[in-house]
């Protein structure tokens, strides 16, 4: 037993925890759970837990099976909040998942994550990611296609204390702090009910377990306040999706490899082919970036969310963004990816925006010009002539980009891949075969 797994079993002893939940991911992004008692760790720890993977979405019709959760000591925090009966913690790990001859499990999130992260480790580089994850909190979640009721009336910015955002705010942060995730900073977003709260970066694979984290932590806290937490992209006509805004940039040991102080945008030539990545493959990444028939709701001019492809220093209207928050600090150098949505899995869009980056890099792929106008206000024609290409149109478009790709398919591996494709196909079909509330209102009259 190494010495991570001896602190772990130790502090469950010292705590008097009851129960280990060992967690993990399916590959449309839900997180799962299996509880086991403490004294089945040091089993755990030596063989896994077994469990039927044909349960699991996206896990079961290519494999075997059986396969073996494998819980990875570094993740071990405890939940910070009691059990119904008040008097026991429970803590969670993370697992990887591996097939029973100890190989790993390659419909496993996490691993596809880890694949890529090694060739970038392969490369030199260290990945780091910081999010902004948006949301909504709304008085009920209604399942009978009426529009939810927002939680307060707040706008961007606002602080009124009178409503459930500030206290709900603090109380999530507390959570999440308290499992070792810093949190950044945190506020109203523009919409009534919108909320945003910005964690501290790490590298890609904690930081893809901490958003897992941070959705379980951010639905239990609302109800516990009364009040329920939404991650759909786009759960109002009328006002701003919630997108997960995604800063990365790349360390050689402790050195900042996006970070040119010469360079008018502060962007290294590795900085520039990695941007130069993230826009030609953008259009085939984004049926995982933005992966539900409504993600395509938000990725529509207005709102502030991005609908063509380039990029911009500070502009907001971009696809990728060069935020210039803190000049000539070399270790804050980063690129902000747009598109992602709060509803993403974050283990599956980490790996393809590296990719996509990492290839930029590999390949040498020249960065077009920066974007400097608001990209919004331009027509389709103007967007065309500028050779801004759009980002699909909805998800149906975004699944026939992907299927020709080389850099998703390799970087999924054929079977996540293949079963992607699948499932999102008939999320298509179930969608497109509904007549919607708006064709009856706008043609019922008419026709
Ligand atoms: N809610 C916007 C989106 O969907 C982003 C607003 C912002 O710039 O923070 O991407
Ligand atoms: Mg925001
Ligand atoms: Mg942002």
């Amino acid at each position: 037993m190494d010495r991570q797994q001896e602190f772990v079993l130790r502090t469950l002893e010292e705590r008097d925890i009851r129960f280990v939940r060992l967690w993990f991911t399916d590959v449309l992004g839900f997180l799962k759970s299996v509880a086991v008692p403490p004294a089945e760790l040091e089993g755990a720890f030596a063989e896994g837990i077994g469990f039927d993977g044909s349960a699991i979405e996206g896990f079961a019709r290519a494999y075997e099976s059986d396969m073996v959760a494998r819980p990875d000591p570094a993740t071990f925090q405890v939940l910070p909040w009691e059990t119904p009966d008040g008097e026991h913690y429970s803590a969670r790990m993370y697992c990887d998942i591996t097939m029973p001859d100890g190989s790993p499990c390659w419909a496993d999130p996490r691993h596809v994550l880890r694949r890529t992260l090694s060739k970038a480790t392969e490369a030199g580089f260290t990945c780091y990611v910081h999010p902004e994850i948006e949301f909504y909190l709304l008085r009920n979640l209604p399942d009978d296609g009426t529009e939810p009721i927002p939680a307060d009336s707040g706008g961007y910015f606002d602080q009124a204390s009178h409503n459930t955002a500030p206290h709900f705010r603090r109380r999530a942060i507390e959570t999440l702090e308290a499992m070792g995730i810093s949190v950044e900073f945190s506020h109203h977003e523009a919409a009534p009910g919108q909320q945003e709260i910005d964690l501290r970066y790490a590298d890609a694979l904690t930081m893809a377990d901490n958003v897992m984290t941070f959705r379980y932590v951010v639905k239990e806290v609302a109800i516990q306040q009364g009040v329920n937490a939404s991650f759909m992209p786009k759960p109002f006509t009328g006002q701003a999706g919630s997108g997960m805004h995604t800063h990365v940039s790349l360390f050689e040991g402790d050195r900042n490899a996006f970070y040119d102080g010469e360079d008018p945008h502060e962007l290294s030539d590795i900085g520039k082919a990695f941007v130069a990545g993230l826009l030609r493959h953008a259009r085939e990444i984004s049926a995982v970036t933005n992966q539900w028939v409504n993600s395509y709701k938000r990725l529509i001019t207005g709102g502030e969310a991005p609908s063509a492809v380039c990029w911009g220093r500070s502009n907001r209207s971009a696809l990728v963004r060069v935020p210039m928050y803190s000049p000539g600090k070399a270790s804050s150098r980063r690129v902000e990816i747009r598109s992602l949505d709060s509803a993403c899995n974050p283990y599956l869009a980490y790996a393809l925006i590296i990719a996509a980056g990492l290839k930029g890099i590999a390949e040498g792929y020249e960065l077009p010009p920066a974007a400097e106008d608001d990209v919004w206000s331009l027509s389709d024609r103007e967007r065309r002539a500028a050779g801004y290409a759009s980002l699909p149109h909805n998800l149906i478009e975004a699944l026939e980009v992907m299927e020709s790709s080389e850099l998703v398919a390799e970087t999924l591996g054929e079977h996540v891949f293949d079963f992607f494709l699948r499932n999102k196909r008939a999320e298509w079909d179930a969608y497109r075969s509904h007549v919607t509330p708006y064709e009856l209102r706008t043609m019922m009259p008419m026709l």
